[in-house]
């Protein structure tokens, strides 16, 4: 179940603006990060007047409040927007699809990491770079 994204402005503490609704909405379509250019193309070819500097500061504000995750997308800061259940990434280098894991798969390799290391790992962010399975397939 996915809560509504004007809910989820406010339990974030954001006024559920205008821009904000609009950015958020059209990132929960894409299971790819977009970059700022990327998100602004698409609101401005639906007939949505919105600024660069709007989809910028928007999307700042979002990922402040936890609603976005960042990505880096060959040098440029890209946005996703995750579920809000725990989980690491697994990112597609080749298609930069992100699946969601949840964090108890990785839970076993990091305790085993710090066994053998004496890392502490922080697991709250872990992306993990690979292949993902539809481009494996073919
Ligand atoms: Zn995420
Ligand atoms: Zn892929």
């Amino acid at each position: 179940m996915t809560t509504p994204l004007v809910t989820q402005l406010r339990v974030a503490g954001l006024t559920p603006t205008a821009q904000r609704r609009a950015v958020l909405a059209l990132l929960a379509r894409h299971s790819r990060p977009l970059t700022a250019q990327q998100v602004h193309a698409e609101l401005t070819s639906t007939a949505r007047h919105i600024g660069l500097t709007t989809v910028y500061r928007a999307l700042h504000s979002l990922a402040d409040a936890g609603l976005l995750h960042t990505f880096d997308l060959g040098g440029q800061r890209a946005y996703r927007h995750c579920g809000t259940a725990p989980h690491q990434h697994l990112i597609c280098t080749r298609c930069d699809a992100v699946t969601e894991c949840p964090p108890e798969i990785v839970t076993g390799w990091l305790s085993e990491l710090h066994q053998h290391t004496g890392f502490t790992p922080h697991p709250d962010r872990l992306d993990v770079r690979g292949i993902c399975a539809t481009c494996a397939g073919t």
